[in-house]
């Protein structure tokens, strides 16, 4: 059986570098790849509103923003199906039997919850839905019988969770639902990128990001702001690597030959970082190098992006007819969901 690939953002922002290092990048691979046997992406908005239900208007505002990156990225409407989460009822239904099998302790336990409840400051007052929110990803992969989730390590818990509620529910109603795996990127500082403050994940809802729609003045103002090494004051300073944001960076997007294009005095990364240990090397310098890297990769996609963007009834057209395909997929799913559960009670 061939593969079945799915992934989901939520529509709190625009997409940024941790979604195209961690996710975008191999969701285009596979699509061109074209190995697999149906590919979604979705955009998860009733999960934003499990934690911005007091904001639907930021949701709606990023629903058509967040398909511009799709597409502007490489994403193909012709190979891929994007759908509205919210506009698919069975995922709801799911949800609400999956939620029998799992206990509020399980999803207490849940790393990945634990810290975003840190991070938005809820303390006790955790929203029922939010914390639920593990569960309507299950829904999300199950009933695509997804396979394989191109994604961030983020999502390793909620992938780990999803296979715990298949199994429980293949053992207690029959095999019906698939497990799925996590496909990771190669580079593991991929798997999550840092914010530019170096400390938490480039997040949305953090403000520590930078966009795959940021102008060049911004993407150059982001990356001058910066922290490098607090001890590198002088440029004859010598400079830590470890922990240093700019490193961090050349070491995902640096390649051979943007050395002999932007920084010819330095054979490679090796090499500059030798030097800047050694001091001698100054943190603009690193920094405008880091910029020019970042320009290149980012340049097209933002001017893709500004061209897609002259036409937002065709963004519509490729909402609507995705999520036509992927509903006619969820409710045929469904019958044998409900067959399974025994709720399926006036069929022949
Ligand atoms: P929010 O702050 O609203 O949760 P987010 O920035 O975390 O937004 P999501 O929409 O939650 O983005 O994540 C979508 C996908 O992008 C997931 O597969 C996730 O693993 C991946 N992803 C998000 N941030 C990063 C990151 N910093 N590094 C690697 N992958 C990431
Ligand atoms: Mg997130």
């Amino acid at each position: 059986m061939k593969d079945i690939i799915l992934t989901g953002d939520r529509p709190t922002g625009h997409l940024h570098l941790g979604h195209y290092v961690g996710s975008l990048k191999n969701r285009v691979r596979l699509q061109n790849e074209g190995n697999y046997d149906k590919m979604y992406v979705f955009i998860a908005d009733s999960q934003a509103l499990t934690d911005n239900y007091d904001n639907p208007d930021k949701i709606r505002e990023n629903l058509r923003e967040i398909v511009l990156d799709y597409l502007a990225v490489g994403i193909d409407p012709k190979k891929v199906t994007i759908f509205v989460q919210s506009m698919i009822p069975e995922l709801t239904e799911y949800t609400f039997y999956f939620m029998n099998l799992v206990t509020v302790n399980r999803l207490m336990r849940n790393p990945t919850v634990k810290n975003e409840v840190i991070q938005k400051k809820m303390g006790e007052s955790i929203p029922s839905g939010f914390l639920n929110y593990p569960v309507s990803q299950a829904a999300d992969i199950t009933l695509f019988n997804t396979t394989i989730i191109p994604a961030g390590a983020d999502q390793e818990p909620m992938i780990e969770q999803t296979n715990e509620i298949v199994r429980k529910f293949n053992s207690l109603y029959g095999k019906t639902l698939n497990e799925c795996r996590i496909l990771l990127p190669d580079n593991k500082i991929c798997h999550r990128l840092p914010g530019l403050d170096g400390n938490e994940k480039m997040s949305k809802s953090l403000g520590n990001c930078i966009y795959l729609s940021d102008s060049e003045e911004e993407l150059h103002r982001k990356i001058m702001s910066m922290y490098t090494d607090p001890n590198h004051i002088k440029v004859d300073d010598p400079g830590k690597i470890e922990g240093n944001i700019v490193f961090t960076y050349l070491d995902v997007f640096a390649k051979d030959e943007d050395f002999s294009k932007y920084l010819n005095e330095y054979k490679n990364l090796d090499d500059l970082k030798d030097k800047y240990r050694h001091g001698g090397v100054g943190d603009v310098k690193i920094k405008n190098f880091l910029f020019n890297i970042l320009n290149d990769e980012l340049t097209p996609i933002r001017e893709k992006r500004i061209e897609l963007s002259k036409d937002m009834a065709y963004i519509d057209q490729v909402l609507k007819e995705g999520t036509a395909k992927a509903r006619i997929v969820a409710k045929e799913n469904m019958k044998k969901f409900k067959k399974a559960l025994r709720i399926n009670y006036f069929d022949e």
